[in-house]
């Protein structure tokens, strides 16, 4: 892997004028955002299966767990198979790639709330997913996967981009050859994220590898990294983050004077009741810890997930 982790995303994203009606759907955020930070891989799909633009629309049919990509304008013909060949592919292939940004509502690449028909040509209540995006989920189910409209929720963005660093980091540790040590130290790096998300989680991850040098590694590790996914994709709330700051300020307790320590906590509390952004407190714990170095919390990814220029803290 290069420095940079790589992003499979939807081609219409990036301005490739590869829709049904020859338009493209260029984002802002990934055009001149997520392109500073990652290699984007360009994917389309209904162009992959031979499909011209412009082309008749597709349509989602059917039941809402397993919909018909059918073509209403040409007889009903009937895309789901090849559409699901193309996430199989693209899991497969792209085995590099650490998330997948996908084009919201698209009967192939949406990923929430694509619209659903019945076979009376009526709008069902229910909706589905498309088809290329539930596939490329069912064959890598650890993979982040995001809509591109959700990502322009904070709160979801740093969710995603969080869990993408994660799993740029898991496959950076099977590259280098896993170990009982290295599956430790990965767990233990992660301890405060996962506290952050998943507080219950946190602890049966830390049992399910506490018994490690009696079971298969082989086996035990993916068991382990579905969960811990599984775990990150619930997104943290002003209420976990606080509690996971208020475990890291008890590493300064023999550092810092009153006054630094009610300031502190004066700003911890205004983040929890929603007066400030996480990165206020956050870069006064920085440098607190900077001043104060502790080998624990210099091994926990919680203060620095991801480069600080993504800016992800500052609107959470
Ligand atoms: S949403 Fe997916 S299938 Fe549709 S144009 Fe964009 S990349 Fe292609």
């Amino acid at each position: 892997m290069g420095d940079r982790l790589k992003l499979g995303i939807s081609a219409c994203l990036l301005g490739e004028r590869v829709r049904y009606n020859g338009g493209h759907k260029r984002s802002a955020l990934c055009t001149e955002v997520l392109t500073e930070h990652f290699e984007l891989v360009p994917v389309c799909p209904e162009v992959a299966i031979g499909l011209g633009t412009p082309r008749p629309a597709i349509r989602l049919v059917g039941d809402a767990d397993a919909p018909r990509a059918l073509v209403p304008q040409e007889h009903g013909r009937d895309l789901t198979a090849e559409l699901r060949d193309q996430g199989a592919r693209v899991a497969r292939e792209l085995d590099d790639i650490s998330g997948f940004v996908l084009m919201h509502k698209s009967p192939s690449c949406g990923l929430h709330r694509v619209k659903l028909y019945r076979d009376n040509g009526h709008l069902a209540e229910a909706t589905t997913r498309g088809v290329f995006a539930a596939s490329l989920h069912q064959q890598r189910p650890e993979l982040p996967l995001e809509d591109e409209g959700r990502l322009h929720d904070p709160v979801l963005r740093e969710n995603f981009l969080n869990r993408v660093f994660v799993y740029g980091r898991w496959q950076r540790l099977l590259a280098g050859g896993l170990s009982q040590q290295g599956l430790l130290d990965f767990h233990a790096r992660h301890k405060y994220l996962l506290m952050a998300t998943h507080p219950q989680q946190q602890k049966a991850l830390g049992r399910l590898l506490s018994n490690l040098a009696n079971q298969n590694l082989v086996d035990l590790a993916p068991l382990y990294f579905r969960q811990l996914m599984a775990a990150l994709s619930r997104p943290a709330t002003r209420g976990t983050h606080s509690n996971v700051l208020q475990h890291l300020s008890g590493h300064l307790k023999q550092h810092l004077g009153d006054a630094e320590r009610t300031e502190l906590q004066r700003l911890i509390e205004q983040y929890r009741t929603g007066v400030i952004p996480l990165v206020v407190p956050l870069t006064l714990l920085r440098h607190h810890f900077n001043r104060h170095p502790d080998a624990y919390v210099a091994n926990q990814d919680y203060l620095q997930p991801y480069p600080d220029d993504l800016s992800l803290r500052n609107a959470i």
